[in-house]
């Protein structure tokens, strides 16, 4: 067996220095990677506020509905006490059968928004449907808005004050309560504040003697 001639060690060594050779611009590629990487994060960052304007504009809708009366939330939170706050700009509901208004039947007189005064009901439009909080089978015309509420099963209308946008609670219809008009407006006593005077709006539907 003959021992290999020294060219030929020579060109083995040359080329094992060849690869270790060009193995040291990968790993000075590696090296180098991570700067493409920055340069690339850098290049997508401006994207990132974009989306994140996206999402805000998309909850944008709720800004836009346009109530004559418009305020911030610090301008609701310092004018309401935190349970007018909760139901009124947050969409809560007080327990049943512990309102105020619940079991009211005054002659005459208007139910009022807590947010803005806005005449909502009348005392003649109130009835009593037991289910714990005050029911009304009719509103002051244009006073309230109803609007889609949840989904499927849970899908129900909201009420809302037409003038701020405060949350009064939801109606239901078809429920045959004998009531000229087969509504149940079920409201938050908590949303409503009730005056004797029927104020200018309720007394215009008043009918003329
Ligand atoms: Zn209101």
């Amino acid at each position: 067996m003959r021992f290999p001639s020294i060219p030929t060690i020579l060109r083995a060594f040359n080329t094992f220095s060849n690869t270790t050779f060009h193995s040291t611009p990968v790993s000075n590629l590696r090296g180098l990677n991570p700067n493409p990487r920055i340069a690339l994060l850098k290049s997508s960052m401006p994207t990132i506020p974009f989306i994140g304007s996206l999402f805000s504009s998309s909850s944008k809708p709720k800004m836009s509905d346009s109530y004559p009366v418009q305020k911030n939330e610090g301008e609701w939170q310092a004018q309401l006490n935190k349970e007018q706050f909760r139901i009124l700009r947050q969409k809560g509901t007080e327990f049943a059968g512990t309102g105020k208004y619940d079991k009211h039947y005054p002659s005459s007189g208007v139910y009022t928004c807590v947010g803005c005064d806005a005449p909502l009901y009348k005392a003649s439009h109130k009835f009593d449907s037991g289910c714990g909080w005050p029911a009304f089978f009719d509103a002051v015309p244009g006073a309230i808005q109803e609007k889609p509420d949840g989904h499927g099963w849970s899908a129900r209308t909201e009420i809302l004050c037409a003038n701020c946008g405060g949350h009064l609670g939801h109606i239901f219809k078809g429920e045959k309560f004998g009531n000229p008009k087969d509504e149940r407006h079920c409201v938050n006593s908590v949303s409503i504040n009730f005056s004797k005077e029927e104020g200018d709006a309720a007394a215009a539907e008043k009918p003329k003697v």
